[in-house]
């Protein structure tokens, strides 16, 4: 082996808990300590540091993202009532992911790694598919009532100068539901924008989809604003990747992801990405083939797994069973701010080493060696199946014949 790969600028660097924890370390151990003289800033994003810090942990990492422009997360536990109970936390602290996302204001991408051997639910699919889920508002914030009695409901609007707009939003002759929710246009220009550079970045198609036919101010503002900016900044751009925007209904666009090969980026209201991205993970295998970016549209990057600790694993690893936990979409979050960090630095061979990295643990899996829950879904009877650590020798072998 030459000289190790060095690094121009710091990765921000966020360790997590429990079970990818563990993997987290031996990834660096075995996979890239030995080729890159890795130069990250590091927070421990683990539960028991976060308490400690009242959190202040999380938001120091956010802020170096937005410093260096790219980091790397391993998956962390969002506290509940029995995780106050079992690291005895002062507080039942926020979700690392939600802290993150609103301080860089980002998008997520979810995107599942593609391997020959497992098929997708549906047969067509032969590229990969990203869901690009809005984050901001809709159902998510909204206001519920519960009609109980014959009433009227109205919509009002109080502007700041006075002006006061109202409308029936019906006559309740007896009881009924009711539901309030709303959007901002900052908020669904950030989102657009994201998704522009993003598929500008994969040098993909890009759709979106809403349902402007029937809400006709609500959606249709969302797709005029993806409309606005597309042609003012994007346009050129797009044509000179030869790639494709378009707008479509939600329901056509359900009807077309189907019958596609796949290779597209699909943008999502906040409720439609929460339902098509379960959706597209489960008919590709995997939730442990999922890999996920945040993307902030000043452009920092935020590379993870979907999946979360792995809690039961880990607790078998504690009790000294062998465990079988799938690395790949760790990994992947590796090797994609890796190759960001290569692409913004100019280190073609970090970029490369990442691209090799990439292809040797998915050749690893397509040569029939595999962790436990995806052995389940192989159609071979051949398979080899591994624990966690072997998994990651495995994919150095095969990374080691390649470089
Ligand atoms: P999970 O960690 O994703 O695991 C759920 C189940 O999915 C596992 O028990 C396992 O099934 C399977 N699985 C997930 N990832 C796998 C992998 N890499 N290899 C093999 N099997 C895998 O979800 P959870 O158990 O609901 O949550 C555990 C903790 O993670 C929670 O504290 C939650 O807050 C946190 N979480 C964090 C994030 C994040 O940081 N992004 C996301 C989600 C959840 P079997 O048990 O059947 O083998
Ligand atoms: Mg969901």
């Amino acid at each position: 082996m030459s000289t190790k790969i060095k690094m121009l600028v710091p990765l921000v660097e966020m360790d997590g808990d429990e079970m990818t924890r563990i993997i987290w370390a031996k990834i660096k151990e075995i996979l890239i300590n030995p080729y890159v003289e890795l130069n990250t800033e590091y927070y421990d994003l683990g539960l028991k540091y976060r308490d400690e810090t009242n959190d202040q942990v999380t938001v120091d990492a956010a802020e170096a993202i937005k410093k260096y422009g790219v980091g790397v997360k391993c998956a962390t536990i969002t506290p509940n009532a029995d995780r106050v109970k079992e690291y005895n936390l002062k507080k039942m602290w926020k979700s690392p992911n939600g802290t993150i996302r609103a301080i860089l204001d980002g998008t997520v991408f979810r995107t599942p790694i593609i391997v020959n051997n497992i098929k997708p639910f549906v047969r067509t699919w032969n590229k990969p598919i990203t869901i690009a889920r809005h984050a901001y508002g809709d159902v998510y914030k909204n206001v519920e009532y519960r009609v109980q009695e014959a009433g009227k409901a109205e919509l009002v609007f109080t502007s700041k100068s006075g002006n006061i707009t109202r409308q029936t939003i019906q006559d309740f002759e007896g009881s009924g539901v009711l539901m309030g929710m709303h959007n901002l246009d900052e908020s669904i220009k950030s989102f657009a924008r994201a998704c522009f550079n993003y598929a500008l970045d994969l040098k993909q198609d890009l759709w979106f989809s809403s349902k402007d036919t029937i809400s006709k101010i609500y959606d249709h503002t969302f797709k005029d604003i993806f409309q606005e900016i597309y042609d003012k900044e994007y346009k050129s751009k797009f044509e000179d990747a030869k790639i494709e925007y378009f707008y479509t209904l939600v329901d056509d666009a359900v009807s077309r992801i189907i019958r596609s090969e796949g290779g597209m980026v699909w943008a999502c209201k906040n409720y439609d990405g929460d339902v098509m991205s379960d959706m597209v993970a489960t008919a590709f295998g995997s939730l442990a083939m999922m890999t996920s970016v945040l993307v902030s549209p000043e452009g920092y990057y935020e590379y993870e797994a979907a999946h979360g600790t792995v809690q039961r694993h880990y607790y078998n690893h504690l009790k000294g069973m062998e465990t079988s936990t799938n690395s790949m979409a760790t990994i992947f979050a590796w090797t994609g701010a890796l190759k960001k960090r290569g692409e913004l630095d100019g280190i073609k061979e970090l970029v490369e080493f990442a691209d090799k990295l990439e292809k040797a643990s998915i050749k690893t899996i397509e040569e029939n060696c595999m962790t436990k829950d995806l052995a389940q879904l192989v159609e071979s009877n051949e398979v080899k199946v591994v624990n966690t650590e072997n998994f990651l020798w495995e994919i150095k072998k095969r990374l080691d014949e390649m470089l």
